[in-house]
């Protein structure tokens, strides 16, 4: 199994239960989880939980689901519905890329000020400061907050912003003290990368890379193989106002969107690194001159949930059903892991499972929803893995299996599989 390094700030150390609308939850899904909670405390065990029903067999990941950011976001989002009756309640943008979750919020009456790639659907001129404003789990930008705090609201008490996104914002403000640029490794439009740019870039110079060859283009002008005008160009919107390519990639850190691939900033970080060592002759004892270390920006649920999906592949199965947002960085991920063994569907709920014959998905390559005929085999029995992003409610995942299992003439009933793990 691949490995990558985590923070480590344990959210478990907390032990801070949320108080999450039950309609979320799923008894099947709070049983499996308490139970291999209880058999594997330090979760070092990363096989899937087993669902058998006889001719389909559901592998279940360790690890999937609401994460400490999301929960927290939920609970402080409701909460503040529940107690400011008549008053007018905003969300920044979308809370968490869960588009049940956002159905029900704009359902309490809660409007979105932004899509997810930032552009304005209610102008802040309509604000007033009587308003509430939530800040999402994704944090947000000090021009944003800034502009909110000029009108008069009150964006500290309404701040939804995961400890893991601020733990990357501290970490890249001590590495900008020691005068280090910072590199993060997100993309570029996602809300959480357009936070940690802007508060990275209030202290430092900060340039984005959203993968392995942008990576690769950037190191060719830490090493001069390119010239440095053509940088402003190729990297147009992904660096901070004033960057110097020829004096400001000479000392640097890596810290990351916190829900990217945890192996492709692990191996962004080490790239970089390597190029560090090569261009200034320097060897691992010396390399902090140049190379900030960063390895714990990851973020827990990333890795726990990536981690996971490769217990999860190291199954024989048929195909694998990932639930989630189309716009979730973190799912998309897990899709992307899945898709390198099996046949992946990646699906928001058990509405997009049509029928026994047809499921419509996403497809991330051509960015968009698409139609499979006959996604499960006749064989019998059926092996499907499953698992779900950091935003996906267990309800969902719950009505997935239910769905699934319909099809089949199932020898056992979902509360006789619950009983198996009470
Ligand atoms: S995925 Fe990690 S950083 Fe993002 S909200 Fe969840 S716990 Fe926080």
């Amino acid at each position: 199994m691949r490995c990558v390094a985590v923070c480590n700030f344990d959210p478990h150390k907390l032990m801070k239960k949320f108080n999450v609308p039950l309609v979320y939850r799923s008894p099947l899904i709070s049983a499996i989880k308490n139970k291999r909670k209880q058999n594997d405390k330090y979760k070092k065990d990363f096989t899937p939980s087993l669902l058998d029903f006889g001719q389909v067999q559901i592998y279940l990941a360790r690890h999937f689901g609401f994460c400490y950011g999301v929960e927290n976001a939920i609970e402080i989002s409701f909460k503040t519905i529940e107690e400011n009756p008549g008053k007018k309640i905003y969300l920044l943008s979308e809370m968490i890329h869960n588009p049940l979750v956002n159905v029900d919020l704009k359902n309490r009456g809660v409007q979105f000020l932004m899509d997810t790639k930032g552009n304005m659907l209610v102008p802040f001129s309509d604000l007033s400061p009587d308003d509430i404003v939530i800040v999402p789990a994704f944090g947000t930008t000090l021009q944003i907050e800034k502009e909110l705090k000029q009108i008069g609201i009150e964006i500290e008490k309404y701040n939804t912003t995961c400890p893991f996104v601020e733990k990357v914002w501290n970490r890249a403000e001590a590495i900008a003290k020691n005068k280090y640029s910072i590199v993060v490794h997100g993309k570029p439009r996602h809300e959480e990368t357009r936070a940690t740019f802007s508060h990275s870039a209030s202290n430092t110079p900060t340039v984005v890379v959203t993968d392995m060859q942008e990576t690769i283009e950037l190191a060719k002008f830490i090493n001069g193989e390119k010239p440095y005008k053509d940088f402003y160009k190729e990297f147009e919107g992904k660096f901070s106002e004033g960057f110097n390519v020829e004096n400001d990639l000479q000392r640097i850190g890596v810290v990351n969107q916190t829900t990217m691939l945890a192996s492709d900033t692990q191996a962004i970080a080490d790239y970089l690194k390597n190029i560090m060592i090569k261009k200034y002759d320097l060897t691992e004892e010396s390399i902090g001159e140049r190379f900030a270390d960063t390895r714990d920006t990851l973020c827990y649920a990333t890795y726990e949930n990536q981690s996971a999906v490769y217990g999860l592949l190291e199954t024989e199965a048929d195909l694998a059903i990932v639930v989630g947002g189309y716009n979730s960085s973190n799912t998309s991920h897990l899709v992307e892991l899945c898709e390198e063994k099996f046949p992946t569907y990646f699906i928001r709920s058990e509405e997009d499972i049509v029928s026994s014959k047809e499921i419509s998905h996403f497809n991330l390559h051509k960015n968009e929803a698409v139609t499979t005929i006959s996604f499960l085999p006749e064989k019998k029995p059926v092996k499907i893995l499953l698992t779900s992003g950091a935003s996906c409610p267990d309800a969902v995942v719950e009505a997935v299996i239910t769905k699934l299992v319909s099809f089949y003439k199932a020898s056992k009933t979902l509360t006789e599989v619950m009983d198996e793990y009470r």
